[in-house]
């Protein structure tokens, strides 16, 4: 094969072993690498129903066949898992140079299973895979872990690690490398530290097979070279994500107080023109030209690297209008190893809960001392931070009182950072996305502002998958960065062409999307058969206080999301992926797609049409 390596490793950390195994040709043809490969081997190997944070669980670090070539945005690597946090699949990417010394290690995945007895390092180099002793290394941060594997290592190594959240069993427990590049949020984290596996330290060498190696360094040339002439490339080097502040609040779609409405009365101190006066840098992943990281100083004159969805998250959502605490806030995030977007969430949640006097503790929006301390207790799973560690679904349920009201997720993944009382489809996109209330997938709303903005119409239903298929399939199982495409307009032509070098496959995007549709498919069936009779279409909902609670404030002001147009709308989504009417796929649909025998495993579970 070129492009890939045809070898993952298997560890079995309870046995302290490691064994590289070739795989068929045909499985990297029908799932590409990355989401792909997670997704199929979690449905082939994974036990239904085990606890995701028992040694039965398998951590997967999965990699695309493009991983490592020095194609533009090529730097990263998929982590995935049955979820701690939703019970259903959980993944997520992050840009790193462990991707890359992965692949050149000689593998396109690596699948962890078991548990260590004490805390453990793993080191991977050029295809041999050693156990190191890490009891030294727990209870640091997981700045200060890569900063003391990387010396230990030198140059040409890359770390992923877990803080103290991933140790504590936080339930959305990110993995960290590169101080800031977080990976996996509904949980990764907490399974890695349920294995006791602190890090994973990759090196490598060897030389990655291609099938036209002159092709694909003329493709990279170019690609890299047309990113440098996108009109809007100045203005992103200058600010990244960090404008969508300014763009959500003049869109009524900035989540502020934990989504009671969609614009926030400070919201020029934390947005991309204020970003610019205290950033001081840009970082971003391996083989990237057009990183998007923006360095800044926080409040504690440390650094920490901003975007939109942490900003929105740890600043509006709270109530908070001081950047700079909002970038300590955010740089403990990654030193922990907490996901920013749900801990936005959760503190969001506890302060409402707080000020409905349903707790206890005395919480007040924007506050930041006391925040910042319930920052600490959630990491260390201290007091009211041990309920939220668990995520807004659960302390909800414990909470009860009409608090699930409030607790903003669809399947347990609390929401990214858009506010949808006010826009149908980009809810359809956080009811239908494969882990959760993500944004990444189908990033609509950016569309569907400028369409017919509160109308649940077919076009917006077509749209809502396009998006689900390109940015949520194709690039995640390429493991490419999405942003050329999504905010400079990096035409997707260039991606088969890319392939195609690489691999020799001469595959179109016609047939990308198809396979694009068999692993979201089989994601979907994954849940379905963790969720068994118990699944209906009504876990695929959005939080209620959209459908409930109209905004107050703003352009958008006494919009809500209406309950029954929605279900239509999701009925008419339901049809066009050829699921039925309780959201999952027809026995037609997966036979369509090349994988009856999903059919015959899931009808075990539930009846299917
Ligand atoms: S645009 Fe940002 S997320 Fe994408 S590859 Fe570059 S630095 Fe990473």
């Amino acid at each position: 094969m070129f492009g890939w390596t045809g070898v993952f490793l298997k560890v079995n950390l309870s046995k302290n072993k490691a064994v590289a195994e070739t795989y068929d040709a045909n499985l990297a043809l029908n799932f590409i690498g990355g989401r792909g490969f997670a997704a199929k081997i979690l449905w082939d190997q994974l036990e239904p129903g085990i606890d995701p944070l028992s040694p039965e669980n398998k951590l997967i670090f999965a990699a695309g066949p493009l991983t490592g070539l020095g194609l533009p945005n090529s730097g990263k690597l998929v982590v995935a898992a049955k979820s701690p946090l939703t019970g259903g699949y959980g993944d997520g990417n992050l840009g790193t140079h462990a991707a890359v010394f992965m692949r050149k290690a000689g593998f396109d995945a690596v699948i962890i299973e078991g548990k260590a007895k004490t805390p453990a390092v793993l080191h991977i180099k050029n295809e041999v895979a050693e156990f190191l002793d890490a009891r030294d290394f727990w209870g640091l941060t997981s700045f200060e872990t890569e900063a003391q594997l990387k010396a230990a290592y030198e140059k040409d190594v890359g770390v992923v690690s877990i803080g103290q959240a991933g140790e504590n069993l936080v339930r959305f427990a990110t993995v960290i490398s590169q101080e800031g590049r977080s990976g996996g949020r509904p949980g990764m984290g907490a399974v890695m530290g349920s294995k006791n596996l602190k890090a994973i330290v990759f090196q490598g060498s060897e030389e990655l097979p291609v099938a036209f190696p002159e092709e694909l360094k003329e493709l990279s040339a170019d690609g890299y070279r047309e990113i440098l002439t996108k009109p809007n490339y100045a203005f992103w080097k200058q600010q990244g994500t960090m404008s969508t502040v300014e763009w959500s609040q003049e869109n009524s779609a900035l989540p502020t107080r934990n989504f009671s409405e969609g614009v926030f009365e400070e919201a020029d101190k934390i947005g991309g023109f204020a970003m610019e006066e205290i950033k001081v840098s840009n970082r971003g992943c391996p083989f990237c030209n057009m990183t998007c990281g923006n360095v800044v100083v926080d409040s504690e004159k440390k650094e920490s690297e901003l975007d939109y969805e942490n900003v929105a998250m740890l600043g509006s959502n709270i109530g908070l209008g001081n950047l700079g605490q909002v970038a300590t806030l955010n740089r403990l995030a990654d030193e922990f190893g907490l996901d920013a977007i749900s801990l936005g969430n959760v503190l969001g949640f506890a302060i409402e809960t707080s000020q409905k006097k349903l707790v206890p503790e005395k919480l007040h929006w924007g506050k930041f001392h006391v925040i910042k301390t319930l920052v600490n207790d959630i990491a260390c799973r201290r007091g009211l931070g041990d309920l939220l560690a668990d995520g807004v679904q659960a302390a909800a349920a414990k909470i009860g009182q009409g608090s699930e009201e409030w607790a903003m997720h669809v399947k347990g993944l609390e929401v990214s950072g858009y506010d949808c009382h006010a826009a149908p489809g980009m809810a359809l996109s956080y009811a239908t996305n494969s882990i959760g209330a993500h944004h990444k997938d189908a990033w609509v709303i950016g569309w569907e502002v400028k369409s017919e903005r509160e109308t649940y119409s077919d076009e917006k239903v077509d749209k809502v998958i396009e998006l689900q298929l390109m940015r949520g399939g194709i690039f995640e199982y390429l493991t490419l960065c999405r942003l050329p495409q999504a905010s400079l307009g990096f035409e997707v032509e260039w991606y088969p062409k890319f392939l195609h070098a690489a691999t020799g496959t001469d595959l179109t995007w016609t047939a990308l999307n198809y396979i694009a549709d068999r692993i979201l498919t089989l994601i979907r069936a994954f849940w379905i058969r963790e969720y068994g009779k118990n699944w209906t279409y009504e876990i695929d909902a959005p939080p209620m206080r959209w459908f409930r609670e109209p905004l107050t404030k703003g352009p958008m002001k006494g919009s809500t999301l209406d309950s029954a147009k929605f279900v239509t709308m999701l009925q008419n989504y339901y049809k066009k992926r050829g699921w039925d009417e309780r959201g999952i796929p027809k026995k037609a649909t997966l036979s369509k797609l090349g994988v009856s025998n999903v059919a015959k495993e899931l009808n075990k579970y539930v009846k299917l049409s």
